[in-house]
């Protein structure tokens, strides 16, 4: 498995990080797209990329980190993403629900890393929540290169169709163990060469939700669901989202 959305930099795995990356080589997760998701996050994203070379990096500044982000970071952003475990641009997009940066900033910080994924390259990881509608019109409008993920996809059948007209694919985490109707219909019938599975770890832990916190090794929950959903065999579910990632990232693994 590779989970394709992570953030293990965060200070809730401070006190046992290295048993996290053990139990995820346990189960089966070979490798991790850690999403550095601002200037404070990158050097610790590097280190992180350092330490353990089943680690792949995106980098961008998070709509919520958009408002005290100035502009001139984009030139560090710019260099990081050149470096060569970078695999993405990201997370990026709009987020209205919690409403932590100004709309104008947001969007002045997804536009750039949109033209910036472009310039150098790179897919697109996209956050959003409750923008739905405005990140999609952006997207439709710009139409990054490289594509990209819509990261977290708790959407349904028709959204999903929007996504494949981009060229994109959809992250499918903990959410897709809560029992969403319309995200379940749109899980089943998706095109397979969408799917990818992530964690978002440490938040959105799937069914059953004993842990309190999520962890890439709890991606076999996510692949049981998968399975229900599709009919398909762990194995099958491996696979195929395997090669989603690797062709989406160009991970050469
Ligand atoms: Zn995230």
């Amino acid at each position: 498995m590779i989970d394709t959305h992570c953030h293990l930099c965060d200070k809730r795995f401070d006190k046992d990080r290295q048993q996290v990356f053990d139990r995820a080589r346990h189960v089966g997760v070979t490798h991790m797209v850690e999403i550095a998701y601002g200037p404070g996050i990158w050097e610790k994203g590097f280190v992180l990329a350092a330490e353990h070379p089943n680690v792949f990096l995106a980098v961008g500044v998070h709509p919520s980190e958009s408002g005290k982000v100035p502009m001139s970071e984009l030139d560090a952003l710019r260099s990081h993403a050149r470096h060569a475990r970078v695999v993405a641009i990201g997370e990026t997009g709009l987020d209205f629900f919690r409403d932590h940066a100004p709309r104008d900033a947001q969007e002045r910080w997804f536009r750039a890393q949109l033209a910036l994924a472009d310039e150098v390259g790179l897919p697109v990881v996209i956050h959003q929540r409750s923008a739905l509608d405005a990140v999609l019109a952006i997207l439709e409008e710009v139409r990054p290169q490289a594509g990209g993920v819509l990261h977290c996809f708790d959407q349904d059948a028709a959204t999903a169709e929007r996504a494949r007209a981009l060229g994109f694919k959809l992250g499918l985490g903990g959410v897709v163990t809560y029992g969403h109707e319309a995200l379940d219909e749109a899980v089943r019938t998706a095109p397979e060469d969408m799917l990818l599975l992530e964690t978002d770890a440490p938040y959105l832990e799937p069914e059953p939700r004993s842990l309190k916190r999520n962890e890439p090794s709890l991606l076999t929950r996510v692949v049981k669901r998968l399975c229900e959903l599709r009919g398909w065999e762990p194995q099958q579910a491996v696979e195929i989202t395997r090669r989603n990632a690797k062709e989406l990232f160009r991970l050469l693994v």
